[in-house]
């Protein structure tokens, strides 16, 4: 008999995952997982296909294209005025998910211990697990006026760091919350790495949505922040193609190349015709200024819809998602709400509790639910309709 030592015996499957499962097998309107129910742009299909057909379809360099790597300089720059060497300090990724996976692997020692912001993307924890690191988790303050969700406190974030505390793990437009990062934020942080001596990891797939009329802003705009930050986003929220697995990270030249070492024993290299077709939507037609807007409006749609049920949606600053209270059903896990709810209505959300350390803790379960608004309009209404038959108690 095989004496098999799980190195994740408290991992089971993602919540996404679970929750498309089950919303496939009751036909359910899916606003779980986070993926768009409409097609990337003609144009970048267009692209794809066209470098696929030219080619070359062989390995793309380990560290991306240089056309891609480039662009995203390019991009980078004019977002946040931070210069990266395309050749150095860019490395492009299958997807967020391995820039992630990849940084954390380098990064991350034994005996290190990490910093991150519950409610944190589920896969944050478990990689630095991988690592040999601990992670250490300070929750976001749920603010007091009813409706409003959470705030980042930075006072809790500080007194929640150790010696040994090696990376803060940030990621704004914030999933699943919505919360943005403001400049008094980015003041708060610049004490905090003043004073303690560590990384900064940020994870900004959502960098392009960001609602009425505010801008995203990255750790990476201010020079004290960039010299140790490794900045990490995706193409697959952007350009409405997260199963296409594109994603990048730019991060200075020491640190870049211990990420490469990773990455380059993880995937070796990306999907070379999806690169070339980014890269070359990007330099020509891409227009990500108009991503917020597009999201503005489902999220208007969505909340208004959210209003003619017993459900209450909570702001949401960014991303394509945004929280429901759903104190008027009773008191419940949300996990079990969840579940009620798909069955009852045919409606797959997310638990929020799914994104802390202890899903079934009480500190876990705000009553709150996660809903994907990355959706057609008749989708979001058909929703809404289902939505519609919950009963307050
Ligand atoms: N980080 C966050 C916060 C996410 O929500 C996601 C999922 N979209 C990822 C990383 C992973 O991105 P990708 O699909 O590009 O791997
Ligand atoms: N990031 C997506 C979400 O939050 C899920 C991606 C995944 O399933 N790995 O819904």
């Amino acid at each position: 008999m095989i004496n098999l030592i799980s190195k994740l015996p408290l991992v089971g499957d993602t919540i996404f995952n679970e929750m498309s499962t089950l919303a496939r097998e009751h036909r359910a309107i899916n606003l779980g997982q986070g993926f768009p129910d409409y097609q990337p742009p003609d144009g970048l299909i267009q692209a794809v296909c066209n470098a696929m057909q030219e080619g070359p379809n062989q390995y793309a360099p380990m560290e991306g294209i240089p056309a891609l790597r480039g662009a995203i300089a390019d991009k980078v720059q004019g977002q946040h005025g931070r210069a990266y060497d395309a050749n150095t300090e860019i490395t492009v990724t299958s997807g967020a998910t391995e820039a992630l996976m990849s940084s954390i692997l380098a990064l991350v020692h034994p005996g290190d211990d990490v910093l991150l912001i519950d409610p944190a993307y589920d896969l944050y924890a478990p990689a630095i697990t991988l690592a040999g690191g601990t992670p250490q988790r300070v929750a976001l303050r749920t603010s007091t006026k009813p409706h409003s969700g959470f705030l980042l406190d930075w006072t809790a974030v500080e007194d929640a760091l150790t010696k040994k505390t090696r990376l803060i793990v940030l990621n704004f437009p914030h999933n699943p919350t919505g919360l943005t990062l403001k400049e008094a934020d980015l003041d708060a942080l610049e004490q905090i790495v003043a004073r303690h001596d560590m990384l900064l990891l940020s994870d900004e797939a959502y960098e392009h949505i960001v609602f009425d009329g505010d801008t995203h802003r990255s750790p990476v705009s201010r020079q004290i922040l960039a010299e140790r930050c490794v900045l990490i986003s995706s193409f697959g929220k952007t350009f409405h193609a997260t199963g296409w697995k594109v994603g990048y990270c730019c991060a200075p030249e020491k640190i870049s190349r211990e990420i490469r070492k990773v990455h380059q024993y993880t995937v070796y290299s990306v999907n070379t015709a999806v690169q070339a077709g980014i890269a070359t939507y990007l330099k020509t037609e891409a227009s990500l200024g108009a991503l917020s807007g597009f999201y503005q409006k489902k999220r208007d749609r969505l909340v208004e819809g959210l209003n003619q049920t017993v459900l209450r949606p909570l702001h949401s600053e960014g991303t394509f998602f945004l929280l429901v209270d759903t104190r008027a059903l009773g008191k419940h896990q949300e996990k079990t709400l969840a579940l009620r709810i798909l069955q009852e209505c045919g409606v797959a959300t997310i638990p929020v509790s799914a994104f802390y350390a202890n899903p079934q803790a009480a500190e876990a379960n705000h009553q709150l639910l996660r809903l994907c608004f990355a959706k057609q309009d008749s989708t979001l209404d058909s929703a809404v309709e289902r939505l519609q038959s919950l009963k307050a108690c």
